[in-house]
C-alpha cells in the first residue's frame, strides 16, 4: 500500500520522538511491503520563527492532502509571550479545526510491566485500568469568543462556551460506537448541575441511547469523575465528554497509568485522514538531551496504521514490539524503576525497531 504521511516534528522533544516513530514505520513498510512517504510540515514555534504564523496556510494544505498526519509536539517558553492568536498551541487548534477532526480518543491503559509506576495503590491498580476518553475537540470554550477588556478601570476576561446539539450528537455517537466495540459501557461526563451547555449535553446523549440498546449509558458530573478516576478507574470503559473537561481528565487518566510519555492519541472526523500524536507536550525541560520517551509517539503511529490505513496486523506488530521492549527490562528515564536497564530516546526506538516481527 502507498501512503503519504504529513509529519509535524514541532518543537522541544518533538523532532526526537518523531524520528523514532519514523524508524518504526520504515521497518513496518519494509517487512510488510508498504511504501510510506513523508511530507515535512512546519507548525508551532518553529513555524512562528520562519513565517510568523504557527500554522501557515501551506502547512494546513499539506496535512489535508495527506493520508494522515503524525505530530510530535509544539510549544515552548520562547513563544510564551507572543500574542494569543500567534501562539504555537493556536496552530494545533487551527490544525484540528482545518482537518475537521472533532473527536480525540485517548486510551488510558496500564501496561502490567509498569504497574509500579502508577501513583495509585496496588489494590486499585490490580483491578485493572483500561478505558478510553473520547473528547470533543472542535467546540466548547476553547473555540468560543475570548476577550479581555477594561471595565470600570479593571481588566475583565471572558471566554465563551458554546455547544449545539449536532456537535454533541456526532461525538456522543463516536462514544456509543466505541463502547459497542469494547465492554459496552458509556459514561457521559458533564457539569449539568451548573452549566446550560452541560444540560444540553446530557439531554442529547440520553436522546441517542435507544439507538444503542446494547450500550449501558450512565451520566457523571465532571468533578465526581475526576475523583472516580483515582478512586476506582476499573469502573470505566468509555468516557465521552466536552473539550475542556476531556483535556483535563485525560491528563489525569494518563498519570494514573504511569507516564504521560506512553500514551498515544487519535483525532478523527468524517474521513480516514486522522491526526495522531502523543498526549504530552514538547517537554522543554528534557529537549535535546536524548531523555524523551518516544513510545507515546510510536503507539500513535500504530493507531494511525489501525484506524486510518486499516493495517490491523501491522499495528499489532508495533504494540507487541513495545511489549517485548518492556518485558526485556528496558526503560526510558520517565518510567525507570529498580533493576531495569535505562535507555535514551534513540536507543529505545532502535530496540523497538529490532523487536518488530511479521506475525
Ligand atoms: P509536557 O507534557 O511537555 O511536560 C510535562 C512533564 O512531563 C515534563 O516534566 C516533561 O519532561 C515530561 N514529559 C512529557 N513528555 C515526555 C516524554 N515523552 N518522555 C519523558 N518525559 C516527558 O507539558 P508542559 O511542560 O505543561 O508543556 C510544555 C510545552 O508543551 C508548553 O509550551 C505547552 O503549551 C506545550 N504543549 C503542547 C502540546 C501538544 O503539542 N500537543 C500538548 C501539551 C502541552
Amino acid at each position: 500500500m502507498n501512503k503519504k504521511i504529513a509529519v509535524i516534528r514541532g518543537d522541544g522533544i518533538g523532532p526526537e520522538i518523531i524520528q523514532e516513530a519514523l524508524k518504526v514505520l520504515d521497518k513496518i513498510a519494509n517487512i510488510y511491503g508498504h511504501n510510506f512517504s513523508y511530507v515535512d510540515v512546519d507548525m508551532g514555534g518553529c513555524a512562528i520563527d520562519k513565517y510568523n504564523e504557527p500554522l501557515p496556510k501551506e502547512s494546513l494544505e499539506k496535512c489535508i492532502e495527506s493520508d494522515s498526519v503524525l505530530l510530535g509536539a509544539v510549544g515552548g517558553e520562547k513563544w510564551n509571550n507572543v500574542p494569543g492568536n500567534k501562539r504555537p498551541e493556536k496552530g494545533l487548534l487551527k490544525l484540528r479545526a482545518g482537518m475537521k477532526v472533532y473527536s480525540n480518543n485517548r486510551p488510558a491503559k496500564i501496561w502490567p510491566q509498569l504497574s509500579e509506576a502508577s501513583p495509585l495503590k496496588k489494590s486499585i491498580v490490580d483491578k485493572g485500568i483500561d478505558f478510553i476518553i473520547v473528547r470533543e475537540l472542535t467546540g466548547g470554550i476553547y473555540f468560543g469568543e475570548h476577550k479581555i477588556e477594561e471595565i470600570n478601570g479593571k481588566s475583565v476576561a471572558t471566554d465563551v462556551l458554546v455547544y449545539n446539539e449536532d456537535e454533541i450528537k456526532r461525538i456522543a455517537r463516536i462514544g456509543f460506537e466505541m463502547a459497542q466495540k469494547r465492554n459496552k459501557k458509556l459514561c457521559s461526563v458533564e457539569k449539568s448541575n451548573v452549566l446550560e451547555s452541560s444540560r444540553l449535553w446530557k439531554k442529547t446523549a440520553s436522546s441517542l441511547a435507544n439507538e444503542y440498546p446494547d450500550v449501558k449509558l450512565t451520566h457523571m458530573l465532571v468533578d465526581n469523575c475526576a475523583m472516580q478516576i483515582v478512586k476506582d478507574p476499573s469502573q470505566f470503559d468509555v468516557i465521552v465528554t466536552e473539550n475542556m473537561f476531556g483535556d483535563i481528565l485525560s491528563d489525569e487518566a494518563s498519570m494514573i497509568t504511569g507516564s504521560i510519555g506512553m500514551i498515544p492519541s487519535s483525532s478523527l472526523g468524517l474521513t480516514t485522514c486522522g491526526l495522531y500524536e502523543p498526549i504530552h507536550g514538547s517537554a522543554p525541560d528534557i529537549a535535546g538531551k536524548d531523555k524523551a520517551n518516544p513510545i507515546g509517539t510510536i503507539l500513535s503511529a500504530a493507531m494511525m496504521l489501525k484506524y486510518s490505513f486499516n493495517m490491523e496486523e501491522e499495528s499489532k506488530a508495533i504494540e507487541k514490539a513495545v511489549d517485548e521492549f518492556l518485558n526485556s527490562g528496558y526503560r526510558t528515564e520517565d518510567i525507570m524503576s529498580k533493576d531495569m536497564k535505562k535507555v535514551g530516546c534513540k536507543e529505545c526506538g532502535d530496540l523497538i525497531v529490532g523487536f518488530i516481527k511479521k506475525a
